[in-house]
């Protein structure tokens, strides 16, 4: 029998406040334990929430972004449940009123466009955390406890581990783009929780799920469901059955583990939250933001595509972050031809910022300057493959490309009587490769263009050097 899988994620995405959600205490992240709470977070009797109104804001942003619907009237609720990194023993979240519902996002898989609907947006506070790893007993840090979380739950519209990773990456860059959260998967910033459940294609109920939590990469989110879908399908080859549970993926060994059996929501006995007003408004709010808000990835990528007639995969890589594209529109601006830009961008520059796991933020290399180096090469001033030795050192030194081309001397060999002296050597020196190629063969015309540039250390002006040689033989 044939399957295929049935897949739905559920992200939390922390919002980029200054403040918790609903106390004053910051969110800087990597605190000594304990050092960020108050008598609020740390759940302390009698206290009262206050809700953090950038908080609302960057939920409805989101939700603008991803097509969704803005509720006008929302409200939140408390999820009751025990645990010693919940010190009130319910979390603040919402529950039938979430603030966005219906939406979607469209990404592309081998460039067909594939649309994942948005089930619902709703904010809530984050739990602490528990540490195991020190001594013969558990601490608990409450550092994170009410830290400002948006979960984004997608409808069962995925259906294979790339779209996921690439859902995934989509989110990150929109919500990047947006400004809401710093998309930073090591930190916990974004971590996301995949549901999953496989069918023989052709059923048209869904089958059994299992939920796999806290997964916090992009190539996580692909082996960790690969590997479920695998056991599931085990499973079910040999006349067993998925238990609907929740399992841990463990990064280390590559395999998820039964975590506990899956909870209900009538488990957390959800009711409305008394402590905090109901958010009324919230359309005309919508409309407020909606002015302000700046371009997004697809709107960028499109417009790339029809201005700079860029092909797909270019303009898709250079929105994928904000900062990217604009260093490639700011080099267009300065003299840059787009399509040569996008080349140097997407293959020399990520390269060495990649090799040292630098952001182009923190690019040592100004727009201005690779326009004025493309200028060396079109000027013929520096070969192509020159060219990529100089932007390496102008990366690594800061310098201008002319100013290395001058120390180094680098600058082409254009003058033909040098080159033809070079040539003759060349030809002389190599008396059977030359036979050969008397007798027929052409592909050891490449073995002395190799030659001429080996001599002249890739100076040679490759356009004269082919020029002279065949005139020479
Ligand atoms: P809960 O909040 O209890 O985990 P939800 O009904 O909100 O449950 O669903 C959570 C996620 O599971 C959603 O992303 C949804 O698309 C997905 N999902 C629901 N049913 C299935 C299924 N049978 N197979 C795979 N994913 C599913
Ligand atoms: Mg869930
Ligand atoms: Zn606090």
């Amino acid at each position: 029998m044939k399957y295929e899988a049935v897949i739905g994620l559920e992200i939390h995405a922390q919002m980029l406040t200054d403040t918790k959600i609903f106390c004053g205490c910051p969110t800087t992240f990597g605190s000594e334990p304990n050092t960020q709470t108050c008598p609020i977070c740390a759940g302390m009797p009698g206290v009262l929430p206050v809700l953090n109104k950038k908080a609302v804001e960057f939920a409805i942003k989101t939700g603008i972004a991803l097509n969704c619907k803005i509720s006008d009237y929302s409200r939140f609720a408390r999820k009751n449940y025990f645990y010693p990194d919940l010190p009130k023993n319910y979390q603040i979240s919402q529950y039938e009123l979430p603030i966005c519902e219906r939406g979607h996002i469209d990404i592309f898989i081998d460039k067909l466009p594939k649309r994942i609907g948005i089930t619902r947006i709703h904010i809530e506070e984050d739990a602490g955390k528990n540490i195991h790893s020190i001594g013969n007993y558990s601490l608990v840090d409450l550092n994170r406890a009410g830290m400002p979380l948006m979960e984004i739950v997608t409808e069962p519209d995925i259906s294979s581990p790339k779209e996921a990773s690439e859902f995934m990456k989509k989110l990150r860059t929109i919500l990047r783009y947006l400004g809401v959260c710093d998309g930073n998967m090591e930190q916990g910033s974004l971590r996301c929780d995949a549901n999953v459940s496989i069918r023989p294609i052709g059923q048209t109920y869904f089958g059994t799920r299992t939920e796999i939590k806290n997964i916090n990469s992009f190539r996580f989110v692909e082996k960790a469901l690969e590997y479920e879908i695998g056991r599931q399908t085990i499973l079910l080859e040999e006349g067993g059955s998925v238990v609907q549970e929740t399992r841990l993926w463990d990064s280390s060994t590559g395999i998820t583990l039964s975590m506990r059996s899956k909870e209900e929501a009538h488990d957390y006995r959800y009711f409305p939250e008394p402590d905090l007003v109901p958010l009324v408004g919230l359309s005309a709010k919508a409309e407020e933001i909606k002015k302000s808000l700046s371009e997004l990835p697809d709107s960028k990528r499109n417009r790339f595509i029809t201005q700079y007639n860029l092909p797909d995969n270019d303009a898709e890589s250079l929105v994928a972050e904000k900062a990217l594209a604009e260093w490639f529109e700011d080099a267009v601006r300065a003299g840059g031809q787009p399509k040569i830009l996008s080349n140097w961008i997407l293959s020399e520059l990520l390269k060495l910022l990649n090799e040292e796991n630098k952001s182009i933020t923190e690019c040592p290399i100004k727009p201005s300057q690779l326009v004025d180096m493309l200028k060396l090469i079109e000027n013929e001033t520096i070969s192509g493959k020159i060219a990529k030795a100089v932007f390496e050192d102008m990366y690594r030194t800061g310098k201008n490309a002319d100013v290395l081309v001058e120390e180094k001397g680098l600058i082409q060999i254009k003058d033909e009587g040098a080159l033809e002296k070079i040539i003759e050597d060349i030809l002389s020196n190599n008396p059977k490769e030359l036979e050969r190629l008397k007798a027929g063969e052409e592909k050891l015309i490449g073995f002395f263009v190799g030659q001429i540039m080996k001599a002249t250390k890739g100076k040679a002006n490759p356009q004269l050097a082919n020029e002279l040689l065949k005139k020479k033989l």
